[in-house]
């Protein structure tokens, strides 16, 4: 019978009833390496890629691609496999450009993003090579052709445009609206301008568009609406400028199981989806077939990573609620706080003990929504030092994790083939002073 805790296909449970991650034990683990610690699987990274890349090319074709959106989890080792792996990368800082660059990510294949570039992140950009700009805006338009050309360089570009749909998300993950803080709208005309001014620039060089329009989207309808909006839009220019589109870069967005109840998706339909309605809007238009680029990020690392704590404090408030508190929090999770995500925790010590309490799961921060998850089922015998898992936590934990408190941020162990190694070193409190003058 199918086990309802292993929502991904690299959790297993060993003869000891222990949770075992990419084949590994995860108590062994946390005793080696300490907790909070992060564990991510490089088998499961490396197959989402190939799984992405193989889709894209099979449906779009060879000059179509797949960039990964480094904010999900930004470090040298991740912009290493990327490249190994053939995919280009998405970059949001300087921190990101210069990560890559360290780690020998050609960044020729980057896409620089971001709402608000300054002039020295365009500059930066620029002089270290990063291929392609994604625009959010005519102001930075402006910059990026001035400071282009005094490089001596015609910047390929993206526009990012806002196709204006709502894909029934969360409002905090919502980009694709006419109001989103993203890009520029189509329906507004303020698209239709900012290609009208790209295309006059001598020191940008326009290949085509882009829209993001959420995340944690499941159903590729959200991805079929976008894209036609965006068609007609590419029909639109060239009836009205002659401009022929090189490149169609629909974002990223697909959706990952953070809980039993959410699917598991399949990429490759859903691209063969996509790419059926794409190709037949594109003939009916008649318009040239762009290169088709996909940006997912979540979906390649979510769940190829899981985090392991240590319990400490279990308090039982008679007739109110249970708290379990951990080693870590807030510090490597925001998530919960900043928009109530959903999480799976597992008793990872013991995973054939019957879970009768009901806890909320929570930080040591100094913060009462310092909550991993609330309403978890444990043992009733949950007790300080055993050890305990939330699942898929690949994505957008570490790359959002701090030192409030001043507390260190986890280790990043990988796993490959059931050996470990150490990815990203936890930090100590000598690091914890580092910037201290
Ligand atoms: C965040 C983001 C992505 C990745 O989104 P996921 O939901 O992690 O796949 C891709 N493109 C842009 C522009 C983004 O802002």
């Amino acid at each position: 019978m199918e086990n309802k805790d292993l929502i991904c296909e690299n959790l297993s449970i060993d003869d000891n009833g222990v949770l075992n991650f990419a084949g590994v034990s995860t108590v062994e683990l946390a005793t080696k390496y300490g907790t909070p610690l992060f564990l991510m699987d490089e088998e499961r990274i490396r197959y989402k890629c190939k799984t992405y890349l193989s889709a894209v090319k099979k449906y779009f074709g060879e000059s179509s691609g797949v960039l990964y959106a480094s904010k999900a989890l930004s470090f040298k080792r991740i912009y290493e496999i990327m490249k190994e792996e053939g995919m280009g990368i998405d970059v949001v800082s300087q921190g990101e450009i210069f990560t890559a660059k360290r780690a020998g990510f050609p960044l020729k294949n980057a896409y620089f993003h971001s709402n608000n570039k300054t002039d020295e992140d365009i500059d930066y950009a620029i002089k270290n090579g990063v291929g392609t700009f994604v625009v959010d805006n005519e102001e930075e338009l402006v910059v990026i052709d001035k400071i282009a050309r005094q490089n001596g360089v015609k910047q390929k570009v993206l526009l990012r445009l806002t196709p204006g749909i709502d894909p029934h998300t969360y409002d905090a993950i919502n980009t694709g609206k006419v109001d989103s803080k993203f890009g520029s709208a189509i329906e507004t005309g303020q698209a239709e301008e900012i290609t009208r001014l790209a295309v006059s620039l001598k020191g940008v060089d326009l290949k085509g568009f882009h829209c993001h329009v959420g995340s944690q989207v499941f159903d590729s309808d959200v991805y079929i609406m976008a894209s036609t909006v965006m068609l007609n839009f590419i029909k639109d220019m060239k009836v009205k400028l002659g401009f022929i589109t090189e490149v169609l870069d629909l974002g990223g967005g697909y959706g990952v199981r953070y809980i039993e109840s959410q699917p598991n998706m399949d990429i490759e339909s859903n691209i063969r989806l996509v790419s059926e309605h794409i190709k037949n809007t594109v003939k009916a238009l008649e318009i040239e077939m762009p290169s088709i680029f996909f940006e997912p990020g979540r979906s390649i690392v979510a769940d190829s990573g899981i985090t392991l704590y240590t319990v400490g404090t279990v308090k039982r408030i008679k007739g109110y609620k249970n708290y379990v508190s951990v080693d870590g929090g807030m510090t490597d999770n925001p998530r919960f706080a900043l928009y109530k995500a959903d999480y799976t925790l597992l008793p990872a010590y013991d995973m054939n003990a019957s879970r009768e309490m009901t806890a909320s799961i929570v930080g040591r921060c100094c913060e009462s929504g310092d909550i991993i998850q609330e309403n978890v089922k444990m043992p009733e015998t949950i007790k300080r030092g055993d050890v305990i898992a939330c699942l898929t936590t690949g994505a957008y934990n570490y790359s959002m994790s701090s030192n409030y408190n001043r507390i260190a941020r986890p280790a990043v162990v990988m796993i490959n083939d059931k050996k470990d190694y150490v990815a990203v070193k936890r930090e100590s409190l000598e690091d914890i002073v580092n910037l201290d003058v």
